[in-house]
């Protein structure tokens, strides 16, 4: 693929987020729907593979709330005599190393899991964990679209249903609050933002808020406006995430960096509004798109956010479609 060459990449880094960004940066150019699917379904091919022999690390954080790290989207795992409680499944194939990490941390079965939104890096290790027991809890959406053939437009991609058993058994659309090991967590769909099946999940005690997608630390996020994300509600979503936390809430990226601050947070917000507002006000005059990129209305964040496979003229295409 010659990815890993031409980007600094880390194996942790993967995700499936990032098809279309990656097919631009190896090629330096646009690619026919035709070369991006081809080109997607070989990155397919390659985070599978990166996930299948990758390691996966946990992160104790506060509470018996332990990240682990290293399949696909950062999982948030908590544990407890009714059984371990996880937010997001991660990629299918990261299976032995999840089922080693996960019972390194303590005996008791998993019971029950909440996907943040649909995502391939989210959500295709559904299927297994249900096979062991968890129940699946997430957005009425999420369930729509892992339950039918959904197209993402930006990676040219259609995906097939998923199999019966990774199909949430109870779905949410407005807030809802669990009770489990003696932990009170929260469930709050954000409404659309990277997709429109979104859902934070607070874990009130040890004060941690896990942010699906709506936040990636320390990288431009990708944006699904095939399954109702938009930059406008990306905004949304950080401000409702700023709102919930306090200056000493750890707060999971659904990408990046894993355990994040408010601090932190804050930056991805004053970022995204930033160059939403540019990217408008050259919209407005009439710009096209390629004269939108060409005017570099990232430039002021791109060292330090265009690092990854999310680089400046893929996140203007994501702004400006919104805008
Ligand atoms: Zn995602």
């Amino acid at each position: 693929m010659g990815l890993q060459q031409k980007h600094p990449l880390s194996r942790r880094h993967f995700c499936f987020c990032c098809m279309t960004g990656a097919a631009f940066v190896a090629t330096g150019s646009w690619l026919t729907p035709r070369q991006a699917y081809a080109e997607a379904r070989g990155l397919v091919t390659l985070i599978k593979e990166s996930a299948a022999s990758s390691p996966v690390i946990p992160y104790k954080l506060r509470g018996n709330v332990t990240l682990l790290e290293g399949s696909g989207g950062n999982i948030a795992v908590l544990t407890g005599p009714d059984g371990k409680f996880l937010v997001d499944a991660g990629i299918s194939v990261s299976r032995p190393q999840l089922t080693q990490a996960l019972s390194g941390l303590s005996p008791e079965p998993i019971t029950h899991l909440i996907n943040t939104h649909w995502h391939f890096d989210h959500a295709s290790g559904n299927d297994w964990l249900h096979s062991v027991g968890a129940k699946i809890i997430a957005h009425e959406n999420t369930r729509k679209h892992l339950s039918e053939i959904q197209r993402v437009e930006d990676w040219d991609y259609n995906f097939l249903p998923s199999p019966a058993g990774a199909i949430p058994s109870e779905v949410i659309s407005a807030n809802r609050t669990l009770k489990l090991n003696g932990a009170s967590i929260e469930l709050k769909p954000y409404g659309p933002a990277h997709t429109d099946g979104d859902v934070s999940v607070i874990f009130g005690e040890a004060d941690i808020l896990h942010a699906g997608d709506t936040y990636w630390n320390g990288i431009y996020p990708f944006i699904d406006y095939s399954t109702g994300g938009s930059i406008d509600g990306m905004i949304a979503a950080s401000e409702a995430n700023l709102a919930a936390a306090t200056d000493s809430t750890i707060i999971i990226p659904g990408h990046g960096r894993p355990g994040s601050n408010k601090s932190e947070l804050k930056e991805f917000r004053d970022m995204l509004v930033d160059i939403r507002d540019k990217v408008a006000t050259l919209k407005k005059a009439g710009r096209t798109f390629e004269e939108t990129v060409a005017a570099k209305p990232t430039a002021a964040h791109d060292a330090k956010w265009g690092q990854f496979v999310i680089d400046p003229p893929f996140f203007t295409k994501l702004v400006y479609a919104g805008v």
